[in-house]
């Protein structure tokens, strides 16, 4: 039976034992250690298939059939997965489904990024996502990601990362010459053609024209083998070349690029390996694109992850026509994203009873959608009643909250898509302070209790 009045209170005040405290402390080390080693979708599939392998999942073309127990995955083009643990029930009972997301904004070179402009080489970009173009200027960038040459090869690229590697940056107006500039609506004042990362400035002396570029080109190509045209066949992300720290005095937050929405894709995966045998089928998806509307082969619109859970009915023998449809059905999922943290210095943006407050445990958001709760998935009551039972069963601290006030704007995730093929969806995830910034913040307490619910949902 609940209090009276529902109090909401940090997380930190509740801590009652040193065992605790020391788990969400080495729980945010372990995350922090994972996001230092893998900040684009590619890097976090990869890293993730070799953590999940050590723990005896296998990927489904290594099964000929599948059994309660059995631990599975499937990799999508090297930039999503379906992990799965099978089930004592019929997967026809329904699956609990934890979607994430790997991608988070960025700056993605363009098909032709290399040019001279005076006396510098640039590569130019195309940013992904909804950034503030401003504060992606004068800090220091790394460039991740693959070329493909023509004939197959792949050579992966990662620079700026390790000491002794160059980093890159973009050059912003100096304020003595920018009073024109800071007139201008923050929107405005930097021009995304204008996000041109620096490369170089040393002439070829050898050479007529162009001969900063050519420098760089004859570079390229020494160390990587590549030609100009081989960057039409490339995927390359400026990312921010800084690493997941703790934050504060006390150590309780931690800042970080790409915790929208890896600090998710951390948890859930965190919560699957410690599932064994479970009553229904657990699955963590990891997906694509979130960021740009989920949209091609490797985003959620696709419909890889029906083909996937279709195989496990196909390997489990019990596939038959339309009983796809049926389990999405009967199936349960939390969309696990993050969510706006109030901000004390913008409180004007948040309706504080409904704001996800940092440290106060796992942000629950029934709908999403802005003015009108448009385009949003918005869970059923009684699909709240039972993820609000499990986490209140299991002590899981969590909020209900609103992606800001009503006419402010708000947002949208994948929650809708699975929703669209009967699954009950809600979202419910860790929330974050400058959410698509480089350096973006969570508490340490949410984290580790994000983990904590998302076992939880896997395991009811
Ligand atoms: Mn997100
Ligand atoms: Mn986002």
């Amino acid at each position: 039976m609940s209090e009276l009045e529902r109090k909401r209170k940090s997380g930190w005040e509740s801590i009652n034992s040193e065992d605790l405290e020391k788990n969400i402390f080495e729980f945010s080390n372990d995350y922090m250690n994972y996001l230092n080693q893998a900040k684009t979708e590619r890097e976090i599939i990869s890293l993730s298939e070799k953590i999940i392998r050590e723990h005896g999942f296998k990927s489904i073309d290594e099964y000929a059939e599948l059994h309660p127990g059995d631990k599975v995955y499937f990799i999508n083009r090297g930039k999503s997965m379906y992990i799965a643990v099978m089930g004592n029930k019929s997967l026809e009972e329904g699956i609990n489904i934890i979607g994430a997301h790997a991608d988070s904004p960025r700056l993605d070179l363009k098909p032709n990024p290399l040019v001279q402009e005076g006396e510098f080489a640039y590569l130019k970009t195309h940013y992904y996502g909804g950034i503030k173009k401003y504060q992606w200027t004068a800090i220091p960038l790394a460039l991740h990601g693959v070329i493909v040459k023509e004939n197959g090869e792949k050579i992966t690229v990662s620079i700026g990362e390790n000491e002794g590697e160059p980093v890159f940056t973009i050059t912003d107006l100096l304020p003595h010459l920018a009073k024109e500039q800071q007139q201008k609506k923050l929107a405005e004042a930097i021009n995304g053609e204008n996000l041109s990362i620096v490369v170089g400035n040393r002439p070829d002396a050898n050479d007529e024209k162009e001969k900063v570029k050519k420098y760089i080109l004859k570079l390229l190509n020494k160390k990587y083998g590549i030609t100009e045209e081989d960057f039409i066949s490339s995927e390359l992300e400026a990312v921010p070349a800084f690493k997941a720290r703790t934050l504060g005095l006390d150590e309780s937050l931690i800042a970080g690029y790409g915790q929208d929405d890896k600090v998710c894709v951390y948890t859930s995966l965190r919560a699957i390996l410690e599932v064994e045998n479970p009553d229904r089928t657990a699955v963590c998806l990891f997906s694509d694109k979130e960021e740009i509307g989920s949209m091609g082969n490797t985003g959620m619109e696709s419909h890889v992850f029906d083909t996937f859970i279709s195989e496990l009915l196909n390997k489990a023998k019990i596939n038959r026509p339309n009983l796809l449809d049926k389990v999405f059905c009967n199936s349960r999922m939390l969309s696990a994203d993050v969510d706006a943290g109030a901000d004390p210095l913008y409180a004007q943006v948040t309706d504080h009873n409904n704001a996800g407050l940092m440290g106060y445990g796992i942000s629950i958001n029934k709908y999403t959608g802005a003015g009108g709760k448009s385009n949003s998935s918005d869970a059923n009551a009684e699909y709240v009643a039972f993820i609000r039972r499990i986490f209140n069963q299991n002590n899981i601290q969590y909020q209900l909250a609103e992606l800001g006030k009503v006419d402010i704007g708000g947002g949208g995730t994948i929650a809708y898509i699975l929703a669209n093929k009967g699954v009950d969806v809600i979202d419910c995830g860790v929330p974050v302070l400058s959410m698509h910034a480089p350096y973006e913040v969570t508490s340490k307490f949410d984290v580790y209790t994000a983990y904590q619910a998302y076992k939880t949902f896997f395991m009811n």
